[in-house]
């Protein structure tokens, strides 16, 4: 009799790239000597070899279904060479071997309804987090924001009238695993979690959730003869972290979970060291479907930065050269307490520059 083979663990890592490559591409890679950017939305790679490819970026509503999908493949196939890729921030990109094929390809996606732009300094599209499609503890739908702010931000997409290139970020909890950005959209939960002693027991690994909580502000306790968690309202910093490993401590509220808007935030070593983002805007009403108070404060501080920067410098490089009071000043903000950082942890040891140092 045979002997049953053992199943081997299948290993999903990254695709190979190379397989969906452009040929073009693949027959320069790594040979590109220089690459320019003839209008919005448009980007020309030179290779050593004398080949050139054309990008053609354009803008989707990130969350699409197949209908949609099955629309941007057509156009690659018809317009493009039929190679496509999607960026971090939902863009779809064609690349094209023949300066030819460019304008057809623009004015396709243009007839479809995409946009085409979020190059070089305009305003690109909004990086953001899962949201309610797909997360288990988000306080807003981080794509509804995106797709009703790029609605509004338009203009600024497919033109590239910033002093630099402006990266957005949304959030949709207060952990963000979005990062930061030159401007980034965040949920600011304003009240402790409610805790349902009923299901604490049950649902939620006590010792998993106390070691959870960054200030310490939960303790296990014994309510109506249950074993069951309390918080301790006055250290609690209502960030939201008990809330995945123990869902009867809700903490998103219709009322009390606000939107925050942070600036200055910056991950690359150009022209100055990453910085990082500060709070500029907290309390805004967290208002679905199109989040009106939200784009507001985003399209004014777009405004000021845009009518005062230099060029070329980055949101961080302008309010470095401004100051903050003037920021606030200029975009008409309120200053509160509350944007005062008084953090002073990091000052040390904190190592903010992408550079190796041994
Ligand atoms: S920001 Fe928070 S809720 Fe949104 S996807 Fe990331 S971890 Fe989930
Ligand atoms: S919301 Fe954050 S700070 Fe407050 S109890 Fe939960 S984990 Fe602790």
């Amino acid at each position: 009799m045979a002997q049953a083979q053992p199943r081997m663990p299948v290993e999903h890592g990254a695709p190979d790239p190379m397989q969906y490559m452009h040929p073009l591409m693949k027959k320069n890679y790594g040979k590109w000597i220089y690459h320019s950017h003839p209008k919005p939305g448009v980007l020309l790679h030179r290779a050593a070899s004398g080949d050139e490819i054309w990008t053609v970026k354009a803008g989707t509503q990130r969350q699409m279904d197949h209908y949609t999908i099955r629309k941007l493949c057509d156009i690659a196939d018809t317009y493009a060479d039929g190679h496509v890729r999607f960026t971090t921030r939902s863009n779809i990109e064609f690349m094209v071997a023949a300066k030819a094929k460019v304008e057809p390809l623009i004015r396709a996606l243009q007839k479809e309804g995409f946009p085409v732009g979020g190059t070089a300094n305009s305003v690109s599209m909004i990086a953001h987090t899962q949201g309610w499609l797909h997360c288990d503890i988000p306080g807003t739908d981080a794509s509804g924001v995106v797709k009703s702010l790029m609605d509004e931000l338009y203009d600024e997409f497919v033109k590239c009238e910033m002093p630099n290139r402006v990266k957005l970020s949304t959030s949709c909890c207060e952990i963000n695993c979005g990062g930061q950005a030159d401007i980034a959209i965040i949920v600011q939960h304003t009240k402790p979690p409610k805790i349902n002693h009923d299901l604490v027991a049950n649902v939620c690994e006590r010792p998993a959730v106390v070691a959870r909580c960054p200030v310490a502000a939960i303790r296990p306790a014994l309510v109506n003869g249950k074993p069951s968690l309390e918080v301790d309202e006055k250290k609690c910093v209502c960030c939201g972290a008990c809330y995945p490993p123990c869902p009867p401590m809700q903490i998103n509220d219709p009322e009390y979970s606000k939107i925050a808007i942070w600036v200055g935030g910056k991950n690359s070593n150009a022209r100055i060291r990453p910085t990082f983002h500060k709070l500029v805007a907290s309390g805004l009403p967290n208002n679905p479907p199109r989040w009106p108070e939200v784009a507001e404060v985003v399209k004014k501080i777009l405004a000021t930065y845009k009518a005062d920067g230099r060029p070329w410098e980055r949101m961080s490089d302008w309010i470095e050269r401004i100051g903050w009071p003037a920021f606030f000043r200029k975009t008409e903000l309120p200053f509160t307490k509350y944007h005062i950082d008084d953090w002073r942890g990091s000052r040390y040891t904190l190592n903010t520059s992408a550079h190796i140092r041994f």
